[in-house]
């Protein structure tokens, strides 16, 4: 409320001062605009809070700490799966249209949703419709009907329709095809047996998927994380694609916002042939993990120059693709090693990855827990799903860590309770450039280009260009373990400084003095 009231006494003072200054005032009143660019916070429910003591995370505990997220900066939030399941992360579905009892109810699922929408923070979902579980009606019904075939029959849908809703067939395909137990039969799995995939070409399913949509939107969801949609029909970009293109006409046709992002675990310009979809957003897989270029350049292994090169070489791709996509960048997800592993538990490194991850364009995305260096450990999933350290005396929320998780994986930084009273910690640094990005609107909507007015003498700085609505804003990196030395070609104010090593950055004499490994952002006098 605060906030609301800030914004407003703001843009009353811009009125009144009424003259050029308002273009680039309006980065001070950025939270009022409410588009689908978002600084999303991705939630592993069973991990994250536990609000009834029973070790496990639900979705009251959620909406227990929507305020932490608000605070951090975060106004999107992409819950992984919620929906019953037989496994600790629900990504084989049984139901739907229902929330897992060991989450909560779908009461407390609307619950979470009005609490989201009273802090202005947009909630997504995993929609996971490459498959289904082993256990779900459709895929029972359909392999009750095979085994009791005899001999001489065949599969007929008009008999049974599930039987179209997988991929079956009597030829032996190999790898990614399990037999249906006692038949001569096989169903396409690609994942695992448990997981059969459905035919998506089917209109039958498609139908069925609608009305899933249907019972999340009515239910207020604001968008969908859309899993595995490389493997849709594998190899078949085509098809993907325009599976892609249906579901999100569809839905944005009952929610004109509606956001939609999706999971192409590829190189870019594989992920560039997905924006054929015109949905908004793919995660940007070219730039994450622990090999990717916010890492790399956190860790000093790549210039800053190589970085904007690659930053540049996306947004171009992708714009030609789809000029209206939001890119979807990520340091690191539930399916990789921690940021912090991938960053060796060096500080600034962290700090540093944040600083890069949080001034790019488009939507990025948190993985829980990275804004305060949280660990993993080895390739195993559920080491890299553990349990939010909120403190480290009051176990109050904190849940059990999924069942076949490492015991005592140590952390190296301190709990969020510590962290939130430190004012160098990794969780503030988080914070202020989360803010920094909600104030300066052109840092998610602006369109990149290389500044070469402002020179410097290495590869290890660089510097970029964003104006959105008038207002422009300039971002230099620097990724040496030095200061650096900038010639600016006019004047400039700092308007915000992210020093991963410390120290300050500031302007003069017609320099910018970077301090070590540090972004940051400018406008013209
Ligand atoms: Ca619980």
């Amino acid at each position: 409320m605060l906030k609301r009231v800030l914004s407003v006494f703001l843009i009353f003072t811009i009125l009144l001062c009424g003259c050029g200054r308002v273009s680039s005032e309006a980065g001070a009143v950025s939270e009022a605009v409410d588009d689908n660019y978002r600084n999303y916070y991705e939630i592993f429910v069973r991990s994250f809070y536990d609000s009834d003591g029973d070790g496990i995370g639900d979705l009251r505990g959620v909406t227990e700490k929507l305020d932490y997220i608000a605070d951090l900066g975060c106004n999107g939030i992409w819950l992984m799966p919620i929906c019953p399941s037989d496994t600790y992360h629900k990504y084989d579905v049984l139901d739907y249209c229902d929330i897992d009892d060991e989450y909560g109810s779908p009461e407390d699922f609307d619950e979470l949703v009005a609490e989201c929408h009273a802090r202005d923070i947009r909630l997504i979902i995993d929609l996971v419709i490459n498959h289904t579980s082993s256990g779900h009606p459709w895929f029972i019904e359909a392999t009750d009907y095979i085994k009791s075939l005899g001999d001489d029959e065949t599969m007929d849908v008009s008999v049974c329709p599930y039987v179209d809703y997988y991929h079956f067939t009597k030829e032996d395909k190999g790898a990614g095809w399990e037999k249906v137990a006692g038949t001569d039969y096989y169903y396409e799995c690609n994942f695992w047996s448990e997981m059969p995939d459905l035919n998506l070409a089917n209109p039958a399913v498609k139908e069925e998927i609608e009305h899933i949509a249907d019972y999340w939107i009515d239910k207020g969801v604001d968008g969908f994380r859309m899993d595995a949609a490389l493997h849709f029909e594998e190899g078949d970009t085509d098809f993907n694609a325009s599976t892609l293109a249906w579901l999100y006409d569809y839905c944005k046709a009952k929610n004109p916002d509606f956001y939609m992002v999706s999971e192409v675990w590829a190189d870019k310009s594989t992920i560039a042939s997905y924006y054929e979809s015109e949905t908004p957003s793919m995660f940007n897989f070219a730039l994450a993990d622990a090999e990717g270029d916010i890492c790399k350049a956190a860790r000093g292994k790549e210039s800053a120059s190589k970085l904007v090169d690659r930053m540049i070489e996306c947004d171009d791709l992708y714009s030609d693709t789809y000029v209206s996509y939001i890119d979807a960048p990520f340091i690191t997800n539930h399916d990789m090693g921690r940021a912090a592993n991938a960053l060796q538990s060096d500080e600034t490194s962290v700090k540093m990855a944040a600083a890069i991850l949080l001034s790019m364009s488009g939507s990025p995305f948190i993985y829980y827990g990275e804004e305060i260096g949280a660990k993993s450990k080895g390739k195993l999933d559920e080491n890299k799903r553990l349990h939010m350290n909120w403190s480290s005396k009051d176990m109050t929320g904190i849940t059990e860590d999924p069942q076949n998780a490492d015991q005592n994986i140590e952390q190296v930084f301190p709990s969020v309770e510590e962290q939130i009273i430190d004012s160098e910690s990794i969780f503030n640094f988080y914070r202020t450039a989360l803010h920094l990005r909600n104030q300066y609107q052109e840092i998610a909507r602006g369109e990149i280009q290389r500044y070469s007015g402002i020179t410097t003498d290495s590869d290890d700085q660089a510097v970029v260009v964003k104006t959105w609505n008038d207002s422009t804003l300039y971002i230099a990196y620097n990724t040496a373990d030095s200061e650096a030395k900038l010639t600016l070609d006019g004047k400039y104010e700092i308007v915000g400084q992210l020093n991963a090593a410390g120290g300050k950055s500031k302007v003069s004499g017609g320099k910018l003095k970077m301090a070590p490994r540090s972004v940051v952002y400018m406008k013209k006098k």
